[in-house]
């Protein structure tokens, strides 16, 4: 039984496996503080999924992220029922629909987790 407060979950072996191979990486290259257990690791990763796919659903009820391809994110928008195409060029996101760097797409591009870790790479590349 798990302790109070706790609840148990199963997931695959290889989600497991692949999970706490990650945690290894992070917590060596001290992007997680070696003190926090691998189980408070994973209750914190889940959270942070969940909580960035509320924030898209309050932010922009209307968009969908489609896909992430090379440098381009693909994002259905409910609104004008099109899919709008933004593209990475170096440090900046530039929506191909409306061809600017501070739309709504734009915006919504920065909240999908991937997309900020990748321009937070690379802004931290110089
Ligand atoms: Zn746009």
């Amino acid at each position: 039984m798990p302790k109070d407060g706790f609840s148990v979950i199963t997931i695959t072996e290889q989600v497991h496996d692949k999970a706490k191979q990650r945690y290894a990486q992070k917590v060596k290259s001290g992007q997680v503080d070696k003190n926090k257990s691998f189980s408070r690791y994973i209750n914190d990763l889940i959270m942070e999924v969940i909580e960035a796919d509320e924030s898209f659903a309050l932010q922009a009820p209307f968009m969908q992220k489609i896909g992430l391809q090379d440098n381009s994110i693909m994002i259905k928008d409910n609104k004008i029922g099109r899919i709008v195409e933004v593209q990475v060029h170096g440090k900046d996101l530039i929506c191909m629909h409306d061809e600017r760097k501070d739309c709504a797409h734009v915006g919504y591009a920065y909240a999908i987790p991937e997309v900020y870790r990748l321009m937070a790479e690379r802004r931290g590349t110089k």
